[in-house]
């Protein structure tokens, strides 16, 4: 049990009860949706990007504590971060939670996100820590250069 309440860490506890950037993004924005059928979690992702930056970046869905607490995090670590980053963000704590450190040396500091570490012993939860970073890969992957902005 110890473990599991390692895992269910404080961070993860208040970003579960109180999400951030938990809404709709206003258009244009870059959109993906994400579904975890092992544990039922859904995500939707959105994204502003400008001149390569992630402006912008909220999530909308239902999911367990994991998947939540991962969404709100990922979109604190993500603003105004460049995309190239936020990719570089992304395969690193894949890394992380795949319990493969090796490759976690390389790239961005990944600050907070670090405390889903312990998620790489618990292999049925890693989908639920992934499924938004997996989803907002896919709507910055995007043809996202061409939207098309009036501002
Ligand atoms: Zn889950």
């Amino acid at each position: 049990m110890s473990d599991l309440f390692e895992l269910y860490q404080e961070l993860i506890l208040d970003h579960n009860k109180s999400p951030r950037n938990r809404r709709k993004l206003d258009c244009p924005c870059k959109s993906a949706e994400g579904y975890n059928p092992l544990c039922g979690d859904r995500v939707t992702v959105f994204v502003k990007v400008k001149d390569g930056i992630v402006e912008e970046v909220t999530f909308e869905g239902t999911g367990c504590a994991i998947s939540t607490a991962s969404a709100s995090l990922m979109t604190q670590c993500l603003k105004g971060v460049k995309v190239e980053e936020a990719k570089q963000l992304f395969e690193k704590f894949h890394s992380l939670v795949m319990g493969d450190a090796e490759k976690s040396d390389e790239g961005p500091e990944l600050g907070k996100l670090a405390v889903f570490s312990g998620v790489c012993r618990f292999p049925a939860r890693v989908k639920c820590a992934t499924l938004a970073w997996h989803t907002v890969n896919e709507a910055l992957d995007e043809e996202g250069d061409k939207v098309v902005s009036s501002e």
